[in-house]
């Protein structure tokens, strides 16, 4: 049975050419047409011996996956929903920020087993650990699409599932995306945000790309009753995972909080967070909840992400809001939810 081209790495497609008879050499020329040229049709692979194109599709699978739709919200952000077969989608959702900087922000996974109570994805059952060449596929689609003026400058790992639950895949294909074989991105454009399984982080140490951790509790009672990730690894390992991080890498961990109204935003957390974070070269990304229906929480007021905001600084933590983007098109952070292929 042929395989999906966009999963392997370059040295496996070289060692599973050669499993079929084929010269090593075929894989680097093949990575060349398709990701140098953006050539997907072997017909029009021309330096390739007519031998070998002719039993490709045998080997290899070129197509990538579909999208069902594209959405663009009034402020810019742009949704894309995949057909991933087995009546499962998948999106990703392209943000634009300031200065040119354009955020293109991918999932793992189908679902997530985590169940993080405040997130959407969280709500179903992991359905699926998406391929290497599903997690490519977003990037190359979106990259089809857009204007040839318009680059993405960013990777975030921070839609739908916990890219740390699906390690392979997730790797595999930052391989293939910073691989100057293939799109030459550069590992530090590329974070991966994980709600903390500790003994898997220095994965992302050793890739190269940035880390991002979910904390959304400045204590082990909180991020226990909102993340349940926190009862398996509590804060102290997490912090101390975060630390060698920082020690290796000497780059700064991004610690994403969420606001949940009376839950994560009082006065006393925010010092509380400071307190915690402190000690680790990192950025607190605070992020205002964004409801959804049946999630049992709610938005702070402006005033107290202000307050919030606003104490962290008077601290000296280094913090930013992330602006939600996409709201009115549902595509901001922790919205995404397809188990399903939307049928109307
Ligand atoms: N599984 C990974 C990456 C995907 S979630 C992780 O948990 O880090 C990406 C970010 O969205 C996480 O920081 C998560 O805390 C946040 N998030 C999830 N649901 C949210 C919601 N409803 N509103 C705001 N942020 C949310
Ligand atoms: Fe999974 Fe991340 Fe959502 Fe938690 S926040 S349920 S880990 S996708």
């Amino acid at each position: 049975m042929s395989q999906d081209f966009y999963s392997f790495t370059l040295p496996k497609l070289e060692e599973y050419l050669e499993s079929k008879g084929e010269k090593k050499f075929r894989a680097s020329q093949l990575f060349k047409w398709v990701y140098g040229h953006r050539t997907l049709d072997p017909e029009k692979m021309t330096n390739l011996a007519k031998s070998f194109r002719d039993n490709l599709s045998e080997h290899l699978r070129f197509g990538l996956p579909p999208v069902i739709f594209e959405k663009i919200s009034n402020d810019g952000t742009r949704k894309y929903l995949f057909d991933l077969g087995d009546n499962l989608s998948v999106e990703s959702v392209l943000i634009p920020g300031s200065g040119g900087r354009l955020t293109l922000c991918v999932s793992s996974e189908v679902g997530c087993n985590l169940a993080c109570k405040f997130c959407y994805t969280g709500k179903q059952k992991l359905k699926k650990r998406l391929t290497a060449g599903e997690i490519v596929g977003q990037y190359y689609q979106v990259l089809l699409k857009l204007p040839e003026d318009l680059k993405i400058t960013n990777i975030v790992f921070m839609g739908m599932g916990e890219p740390l639950d699906n390690p392979q895949a997730v790797f595999d294909s930052i391989e293939t995306l910073t691989s100057t074989h293939g799109f030459g991105l550069s590992r530090k454009k590329i974070t991966v945000s994980t709600s903390g399984i500790v003994p898997m982080i220095p994965l992302i140490t050793k890739s190269g790309t940035r880390l991002a951790v979910s904390l959304n509790g400045s204590n082990n009672e909180v991020r226990s009753e909102v993340m349940p990730i926190n009862k398996r690894w509590p804060i102290e390992q997490l912090m101390e995972a975060c630390q060698s991080y920082a020690d290796e890498t000497r780059e700064k961990v991004t610690f994403e909080y969420v606001l949940l109204k009376g839950v994560t935003d009082s006065m006393d957390q925010a010092r509380e967070l400071y307190h915690l974070t402190k000690k680790i070269p990192c950025k607190i990304n605070i992020i205002p909840f964004n409801e959804h229906p049946e999630s049992g929480y709610f938005r702070p007021s402006e005033g107290t992400i202000h307050r919030f905001q606003n104490e962290l600084i008077r601290l000296g933590a280094q913090v930013l809001r992330r602006k939600t983007m996409g709201r009115d098109i549902y595509a901001a952070c922790g919205q995404l939810t397809t188990a399903q292929k939307k049928t109307s």
